[in-house]
């Protein structure tokens, strides 16, 4: 473990000294923000790594993107930023404040909204 108890993984997202296992989300010591959306990154790299190795292909390594950061203030506000730059508040309320992104969990899920 890392000194502050997140699990040290490779650039594969294997623990270190255990190729089998994979920490993928807050628990993994990647030195990015720890964010839901980076978690579902890091499961996309540990999905296929857990494929690959077992068909015996390359491994796949995980990079932090672009960071971005969203934070709605209610119905109509919000503020964020995409690679350090500041967003228009209306892009963030339009992005994600009216429905909280909710409309890709539905569709991750493979289901219509009711
Ligand atoms: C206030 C707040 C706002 C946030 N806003 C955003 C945002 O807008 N966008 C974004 O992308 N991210 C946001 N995040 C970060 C996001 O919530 C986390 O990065 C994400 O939840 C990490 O997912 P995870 O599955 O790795 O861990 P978690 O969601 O923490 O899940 C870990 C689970 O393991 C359980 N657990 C712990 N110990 C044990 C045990 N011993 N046995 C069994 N179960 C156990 C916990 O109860 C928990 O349910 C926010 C976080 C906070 C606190």
């Amino acid at each position: 473990m890392a000194a502050n108890g997140a699990l040290k993984v490779n650039a594969h997202l294997q623990v270190e000294g255990f190729p089998n296992v994979f920490a993928v989300g807050d628990c993994a010591d990647v030195s990015e923000p720890k964010l839901a959306y980076h978690a579902g990154l890091h499961a996309a790299v540990a999905v296929s790594n857990i494929s690959n190795s077992v068909t015996g292909k390359e491994l796949t390594s995980y990079h932090t993107g672009n960071v971005t950061m969203m934070l709605a203030m209610g119905h109509d506000d919000g503020v964020g930023q995409f690679n350090g730059l500041k967003l228009p508040r209306c892009v963030v309320a339009l992005a994600k404040s009216r429905d909280l992104l909710l409309w890709k969990s539905w569709r991750e899920m493979e289901q219509n909204q009711p």
